[in-house]
């Protein structure tokens, strides 16, 4: 039986009793991680997965609340004697300043057992991850900030996940919710989605349009999470047909 288990619920700031983004895809066989944000690794374990069991690591953009653990997991695995390759698949724009940020912290490439497989996501629109197609398209997030200092970097992805069994589609952060169009065409048995840059009204009426069997909501902003049950109200008034859920950490639902 596939789960997914979310391991970071927070916003962008931190927030009490939440860690940051971060959800661990179980498939039996394979185990992803989707982000990795603060504290990933010491979920893991309280869950009683080691970080050394991950089989690849998807980083859906560079923003510190998706990557801040990720040192540390790869440190968790450098003790444990690691051997085998761990495939990472983020933004072409994170591999060199990682890298460096690694081998300062003594865990980079020139000091660790195994390889570190990075994978640019610029690369295709789609790959194959452990038996999963993963499609992955480009959001709005960080328009402000090619906006500001152009073009050629600041990618923020999205990615839609497909096997034989079943199908989701993982928000990562968006400029605005029609971001996730290019992966809804057919509508998704789930979609994990944030709600952090945009109005819940404006993603729940756009979802009106599409089949979502599943939606868990999120990366909450904090005027969200201070009243959580006005903004479920109105999602379950709007998307009668759709079960709705709000992830707290350690929240495991099966695929
Ligand atoms: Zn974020």
């Amino acid at each position: 039986m596939a789960t997914i288990t979310f391991l970071g619920t927070a916003p962008g700031y931190p927030a009490a009793n939440r860690n940051h983004s971060s959800f661990l895809l179980d498939a039996g066989e394979h185990k992803i991680l989707v982000d990795a944000g603060e504290s990933c690794s010491r979920t893991l374990i309280e869950l009683g997965i080691e970080p050394v069991e991950l089989d690849a690591i998807i980083i859906t953009h560079c923003h510190s609340d998706h990557t801040s653990g990720l040192a540390m997991l790869i440190q968790s695995c450098w003790i444990v004697g690691r051997q085998r390759p761990l495939p990472i698949y983020l933004p072409q724009e994170l591999i060199e300043p990682l890298k460096v940020w690694l081998d300062a912290s003594y865990i980079g490439p020139n000091f660790i057992p195994f390889t570190l497989q990075f994978q640019p996501w610029e690369a295709s629109d789609q790959f194959d991850i452990c038996g999963f197609n993963v499609r992955v398209a480009l959001t709005s997030h960080l328009e402000s900030l090619v906006k500001r200092f152009g073009s050629g970097r600041f990618h923020p992805f999205s990615l839609a996940f497909k096997n034989p069994q079943f199908d989701f589609v993982a928000s990562g952060d968006l400029g605005c919710p029609e971001d996730l169009l290019p992966h809804l065409q057919n509508g998704t048995d789930l979609l994990i989605c944030e709600l952090a840059h945009f109005s819940p009204s404006s993603l729940f009426n756009l979802l009106q349009k599409v089949r979502i069997k599943r939606l868990v909501l999120t990366h909450a902003a904090a005027e969200v999470l201070a009243d959580i049950e006005s903004m479920l109200t109105e999602a379950r008034a709007t998307l009668r047909d759709t079960e709705i859920i709000f992830a707290e950490d350690k929240l495991r639902i099966r695929l």
